[in-house]
């Protein structure tokens, strides 16, 4: 029998938000027994707090954004994979700003901090969900499937495939939750080059700095477009690595964007309130599909919410 943690003391990490480009405080504070993981929006009046369940879930379209009764917390996931794989039940999250800051986008920093704070075991059982049946979901729009089925412990077995030429079938595999910490915490999310701008025109990623994400780079970019993206990002000057990613970063795993998918559907999966024990298999994830199979799952094995 697995006992319930939440962490010795409190802790504060700080940094720019991706979309938002707020700068903003993250604080993770103890918290009692059957707690569970919840957001508190110390900005505004009431402190308000904003559970971290999918029931909560209200856009997924760059990354998962909860809310209740109107307040927000965008992109949670790579705090959520942090917590899980960290194996805390209990926190209560203290932020400034609407959305938590990108960090390195990935959850390595975020792991680190909770592992300096220090777990500490709690004297209740920590509830799990033992998966007793198969379930499948699948967005035939998407092409993606998500299964679940009866398995000892929690595995994730993923599979991306973008069609191009640069990123095309990669995956990813992870057999114990223990493996997160050397092989999946400091994966970092990625993006095209050709949405770059696009994401700017809809004044979306301005904590951007291009040190906090792949970029890949599909088609031949002339210099021009290499200078204006340059431009928007205050860089001196960018350029393509062999390979088809930009020189802003380099990978630290030939199949990084199939590891940080992996880490982005712990952290979706961890919206159900308590940790899974089954073998889930996952083609084409991404927040909109993962965010639905947890409500699947909820609803298929009578989860109260
Ligand atoms: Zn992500």
């Amino acid at each position: 029998m697995e006992k319930q943690h939440t962490i010795k003391k409190s802790v504060s990490i700080s940094g720019t938000g991706l979309h938002t480009g707020q700068s903003g405080t993250l604080t993770f504070h103890p918290a009692e027994i059957n707690h569970g993981i919840k957001f508190r929006r110390v900005d505004l009046f009431g402190k308000p707090i904003v559970e971290a369940l999918v029931k909560n879930v209200v856009d997924t379209s760059r990354g998962t954004t909860i809310a209740q009764n109107g307040v927000k917390v965008y992109t949670v996931e790579h705090i959520m994979a942090a917590l899980r794989a960290s194996n805390i039940d209990n926190v209560l999250i203290d932020l400034n700003c609407e959305e938590p800051p990108i960090l390195d986008g990935s959850s390595r920093i975020v792991f680190d901090a909770l592992k300096e704070a220090g777990y500490e075991e709690q004297d209740a059982e920590r509830k799990c969900l033992k998966i007793t049946k198969k379930i499948v979901y699948t967005h035939p729009k998407v092409g993606c499937e998500l299964v679940v089925e009866p398995a000892d412990k929690f595995s994730i077995d993923v599979k991306v495939d973008y069609k191009s030429g640069v990123l095309n079938v990669q995956e990813a595999h992870m057999t114990d939750i223990s493996e997160f910490e050397k092989e999946f915490a400091m994966c970092r999310t990625f993006v095209f080059f050709q949405e770059l701008e696009m994401l700017l025109a809809h004044n979306l990623i301005k904590g951007g700095d291009l040190s906090n994400a792949i970029v890949f780079i599909e088609k031949q970019v002339s210099e021009e477009d290499l200078k204006r993206v340059a431009n928007l990002f205050h860089k001196e000057s960018i350029a393509v690595h062999e390979g088809g990613i930009l020189n802003n970063v380099t990978l630290y795993f030939e199949n990084e964007p199939a590891r940080h998918k992996l880490l982005d559907l712990i952290g979706d999966l961890t919206l159900l309130g308590m940790p899974i024990i089954g073998k889930v298999t996952a083609y084409k994830p991404g927040h909109f599909s993962n965010t639905e199979f947890v409500k699947l799952i909820v609803k298929k094995m009578g989860v109260a919410m």
